[in-house]
């Protein structure tokens, strides 16, 4: 039994990003967790590789998942799953409103056609754990194993993904800095990134701080969440020690709501692009970086200290949110 399947094939690259540090004074580094993997990419694949382990031991052979038409958890799914040779079913409800006429055809929703994604569309007030167990319960009639995928990737097995990743970022800046970040900085949705990080750089004993920036919930839902991944996360790598952890989320950046652009959003979108030729999205990559940029500017993050930005992934929302830009 193999608890990972291989998705990745070599680490993300962590890069300096000159330009922007020389514009905003600290010295910030990006985690490339865009590149690479299967299906264009994106934080989900460091999440499935536990996950869809899981599901091959337990012997299924389909993966179901909940998500939209804009959704890279479930574009990702399906071109891991198209790699692996396992069947995968996204059950589809609009979840975020048509910011253009192309946006349910654009972007990941053009992805997912290609791959002959297999979608199920359920209606807005229809229930997704209700609907993925009747799809589920129809799979296995037929003879097959339905798995169904967390919500986000962010379980336990999910959000070991991030512990590797904190120890890759503390690895590679042990190499260029000869030290530790003093911050790292994610966009947080359901919590299982940032939660394998703040457990990653506690177990490290690192003076490393993780900041979230919701791009999802604006009420402390979602730091409950953080705090209960993490804890499960050290109890599973670390049992029975006093581990401290040193995050904070911050809900004020996700603007009137997930998948709704922000202006200062849209402007980290031009900065990054104009500056270092890196593409942010408007749902995650973009309100985070407004975080980080509002954080130096109001002096919470000083000059004389060092960041790592970890780029989630993301990009097929840059075209589907076409007529967003300046
Ligand atoms: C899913 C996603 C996130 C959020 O990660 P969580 O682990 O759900 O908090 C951030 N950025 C991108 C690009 C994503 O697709």
């Amino acid at each position: 039994m193999n608890n990972k399947v291989k998705l990745l094939n070599r680490q993300s690259s962590l890069e300096f990003l000159p330009n922007l540090s020389n514009k905003l004074g600290p010295k910030i580094y990006i985690k490339r967790d865009d590149e690479g993997g299967r299906g264009g990419g994106g934080n989900k694949l460091r999440k499935y590789e536990r996950i869809i382990a899981d599901a091959i031991n337990r012997k299924a052979d389909t993966l179901i998942i909940a998500g939209h038409f804009q959704s890279n958890a479930a574009r990702s799914l399906v071109g891991a799953s198209c790699q692996l040779g396992l069947k995968s079913i996204v059950v589809c409800k609009e979840m975020i409103s048509e910011q253009n006429p192309t946006f349910n055809q654009n972007g990941n929703a053009l992805l997912m056609k290609l791959m002959n994604a297999n979608i199920i569309t359920i209606k807005p007030e229809d229930d997704f754990q209700i609907e993925m167990k009747k799809i589920a319960d129809k799979v296995n009639k037929k003879g097959n194993k339905a798995y169904l995928i967390p919500f986000g990737g962010s379980n336990l097995l999910g959000s070991l993904g991030y512990f590797d990743c904190a120890n890759e970022i503390i690895e590679q800046f042990k190499k260029v800095e000869g030290t530790n970040p003093d911050y790292v900085i994610t966009p947080t949705g359901s919590g299982g990134t940032m939660a394998g990080l703040v457990a990653g750089f506690a177990i490290a004993k690192t003076s490393t701080k993780v900041i979230g920036f919701s791009v999802l919930h604006k009420d402390n839902i979602i730091e409950n969440t953080v705090n209960k991944l993490t804890n499960e996360i050290i109890e599973n790598i670390k049992p029975k020690t006093n581990i401290i952890t040193d995050f904070e989320l911050n809900t004020k950046f996700v603007g009137e709501g997930y998948g709704a652009p922000t202006k200062n959003g849209t402007k980290a979108i031009n900065l990054l692009a104009e500056l270092e030729g890196i593409f942010l999205c408007p749902v995650y990559t973009s309100k985070a970086m407004a975080g980080l940029i509002k954080y130096i500017e109001e002096k919470k993050i000083k000059k004389d200290e060092k960041i790592v930005f970890v780029h989630t992934g993301g990009m097929p929302l840059v075209h589907a949110y076409y007529n967003q830009y300046k």
